[in-house]
């Protein structure tokens, strides 16, 4: 299996080629030339497999340069009960990502088990084993440079911490996180890992990391690399857990689900849209939004109008606050035929700052049949899905989830079960649970206390050469 840049340029790669990277030379983002297919056999003997087994069989679709026992060794080690802990009570850890029957056809599948309780995590472990294996066979090292508010720093550093051969330098705001987020990332204790609390706010942090990774002879010296959401290993880790989801929300293989899924960058989402191409039984792939609705108008409407950084809205679910979707240039290349050229063309119009407008073009009558419906829900619907929810169900959900059971609830199918992707815990966002509901949010007991333990973090200015200056310290001293 190789695979190809959405904007056609550049060679096709193998698997292992395009996983310590980000964006394709050419500026484009990389795919499986195409889709493998999953067979009816397959489809029921998967049905009955532990997570693990399961991810091993997708893999294996799309992964042809590190040997099978290999790669069941790195699924082995990364889809553990012990790496996915934090399960709700009742719930079978070894699940890896349990379901929770609301009422009947209502689910929410949850993947916020993970050491940093969001659904970064399904992901990022499984990268930090793939890193760790591919820089030992090709005696590399690297050093991940990243920017967060919050999640995805935090479930780079879990997955990557103790792994040989990769340093981490996270940049985070100084003070602009929560206690507990602060606590999580920094009482990291693992010498692979330098947080660097930035005086400034989150673009600062990634100003810093766009200027180091600007200078071509300090990247190319240091070994700097990304751990992005674009990262195709991102996207192909979060294609199992539709199918696992399928199966634990099913009874047989002729059954349908609907899936419904809190965006932001599209990755998540984008792996929903690649389980359904690769033959998964899904009858609707619902998008949902917060207040930053550039995703929800494009599938509403056709134009994809990506808005300045000035223009996102600060929102209570966060992780959604984005005003360009990066991986949705993946599903475009997929509605366009795979014409390269006109992805070529539209990326252009969105690099100049103006987005396209897809409507009336053959590629809007072709969009149904992808199954995408949207919808975006608000500050004042999250509270209150969040109080609908507990009273209900006596079952907690965090911000971003209840944005997607609010959209979820527009666009149910007769006789077709919803599946709603969890996607944190409320105990990362306090704030909101107290606001919704007037009491804390529930935490997972091991980590109670979190935020008392000795902390690790360097303080610094905004200013990039600081940075550089400590990178380079640290990679010649080791420390
Ligand atoms: C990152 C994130 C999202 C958005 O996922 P995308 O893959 O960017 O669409 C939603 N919810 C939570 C909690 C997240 O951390």
């Amino acid at each position: 299996m190789k695979y190809i840049s959405t904007r056609g340029h550049a060679t096709p790669q193998a698997f292992c080629d395009i996983l310590l990277g980000g964006l394709a030379p050419d500026g484009g983002l990389y795919l499986p030339e195409s889709y493998p297919q999953v067979s009816r056999a397959e489809l029921a003997e998967w049905r009955e497999l532990p997570y693990p087994a399961l991810a091993l069989k997708i893999f294996l679709k799309f992964i042809d340069d590190i040997p099978a026992c290999d790669l069941k060794g790195i699924v082995d080690r990364t889809y553990t009960a012990r790496t996915y802990p934090y399960c709700r009570p009742g719930r079978d850890a070894s699940d890896i990502t349990p379901l929770t029957t609301l009422e009947p056809g209502f689910h929410l599948l949850e993947l916020s088990n993970g050491p940093t309780l969001a659904f970064k995590d399904m992901a990022m472990q499984l990268l930090g084993n793939l890193f760790e294996y591919v820089l030992e066979k090709r005696g590399e090292a690297i050093n991940i440079l990243g920017a967060t508010s919050g999640d995805t720093g935090s479930a780079a550093e879990y997955a990557m911490r103790g792994k040989k051969n990769v340093r981490v330098f996270m940049l985070s705001p100084h003070g602009k996180m929560s206690a507990f987020q602060r606590a999580q990332m920094y009482s990291l204790q693992d010498e692979n890992i330098i947080n660097i609390a930035i005086r400034g706010m989150f673009d600062d942090c990634q100003d810093i990391v766009k200027q180091v990774a600007n200078d071509a002879a300090f990247k190319a010296k240091y070994k700097i690399g990304a751990v992005n959401s674009i990262n195709w290993a991102r996207v192909l880790a979060q294609i199992v857990y539709y199918f696992k989801g399928y199966f634990a929300a099913t009874q047989s293989n002729d059954e349908e689900v609907a899936f419904a899924v809190p965006s932001g960058n599209f990755g998540n989402i984008c792996a929903g849209h690649i389980a359904r191409m690769m033959g998964l039984p899904i009858a609707r792939l619902v998008l949902a939004t917060n207040e930053n609705d550039v995703l929800d108008e494009f599938f509403r409407s056709g134009r994809y109008r990506p808005r300045g950084s000035a223009e996102t809205h600060v929102t209570s679910s966060p992780s959604m606050d984005i005003s360009k979707a990066s991986n949705f240039e993946r599903f475009v290349f997929d509605l366009v035929g795979r014409d390269p050229a006109m992805v070529r063309q539209l990326w252009a119009k969105v690099d100049a700052g103006e987005g396209f407008d897809l409507s009336g073009t053959p590629f809007m009558a072709k969009l149904p049949q992808f199954r995408f419906v949207s919808g975006k829900s608000t500050h004042a619907d999250r509270l209150a899905t969040i109080r609908t929810v507990w009273e209900r169900y006596q079952v907690m959900i965090d911000p971003h989830t209840a944005d997607a059971v609010k959209v979820a609830r527009e666009h149910l199918l007769p006789e077709v079960p919803m599946i709603v992707l969890e996607t944190a815990q409320p105990v990362k966002f306090a704030e909101t649970i107290q606001e919704a509901l007037g009491r804390e949010p529930t935490r997972p007991k091991a980590l109670e206390g979190i935020e008392g333990l000795p902390q690790r973090v360097v303080v610094m200015d905004a200013d990039a050469g600081a940075v550089k200056a400590l990178i380079e310290k640290v990679c010649t001293t080791g420390r």
